[in-house]
């Protein structure tokens, strides 16, 4: 296995994907346009406020477990999120902010944010089972890979736990992002034998938490569903045929200003 996710043949083979993450396998669902953008393309744009803070909060929340459980208050956490945007900022986001000011600005939103955890769960009363697990696995003809939040053991069984710092969307929207949650489920049960009880999606803005029950029969179906996508996206990379599929996730889409769908609006949808 090498590297890289996009390889072309130079025989008479389709070109194909070696490995598909959960997020590029959702991306494909909502949008083929949006996954040919990111993943084929691979076409980069410039990191938002909104994915500092998620990348920050998701190291922050890692760290937190480290620490015994009677030292997983939110003042430990506050100063854990500090640590980690200084080990990220001059990395991963030199040019985020113009100015001292926005920068502590989004700081203190992020802290207000993260404040919100503490709602949803004690985290003294948890030990996870692993975090920010790194997941490579054939289901089938397909190799995902991809990073698992958290797993935790409850009283009836394996839970996986994905944190988010946006805002919950209505339920309805959530299910794509349960898609990808059910993929970790399969590649659980692969790994370990043992099929997951729930998928938590924990919405920390806000907070709202959704969670489902998940079942044997289930994941079978996500496989199912999951080799029908395969074979989508390896037709739509065979044939080039990635259409759009404008909707209202399109306001929160950075590839808007070069997206067919809009290049002859004179003026972009904005978020709303
Ligand atoms: S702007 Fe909308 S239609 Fe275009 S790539 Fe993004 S999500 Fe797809």
């Amino acid at each position: 296995m090498t590297s890289t996710d996009h390889h072309e043949t130079k025989t008479s083979s389709p070109p194909f994907l070696e490995t598909l993450s959960p997020s590029r396998a959702s991306d494909f669902k909502v949008c083929p346009q949006l996954f040919k953008f990111k993943a084929i393309d691979k076409i980069e744009v410039p990191p938002t406020v909104y994915q500092a803070r998620g990348t920050t909060a998701h190291l922050a929340l890692q760290w937190l477990f480290d620490l015994p459980a009677a030292e997983r208050t939110p003042e430990r956490l506050y100063e854990l999120f500090r640590r980690a945007w200084v080990e990220l900022r001059d990395t991963e986001y030199p040019d985020l902010f113009d100015n001292t000011e926005a920068e502590r600005n989004w700081g203190i939103e992020s802290l207000e944010v993260l404040a919100n955890y503490f709602l949803v769960e004690d985290p003294a009363q948890l030990e996870p089972l692993d975090r920010e697990l790194d997941m490579l696995e054939d289901l089938g003809e397909i190799t995902i890979r991809g990073i698992l939040d958290r797993m935790e053991e409850e009283p009836d069984g394996v839970v996986i736990t994905d944190y988010k710092t946006g805002k919950a969307p209505p339920e309805q929207y959530a299910i794509p992002a349960f898609f990808a949650l059910k993929i970790y489920a399969l590649l659980i049960r692969k790994r370990t034998g043992r099929t997951p009880v729930r998928l938590k999606l924990m919405y920390l803005n806000g907070p709202t938490v959704y969670e489902i029950p998940i079942t044997d029969q289930q994941l079978d179906a996500t496989q199912r569903k999951l080799e029908a996508l395969w074979s989508a996206i390896n037709r739509a990379i065979l044939n080039e045929e990635f259409p759009t599929r404008p909707g209202k996730l399109c306001g929160w889409c950075q590839y808007q200003d070069i997206c067919p769908a809009f290049a002859d609006q004179p003026e972009t949808v904005a978020a709303s």
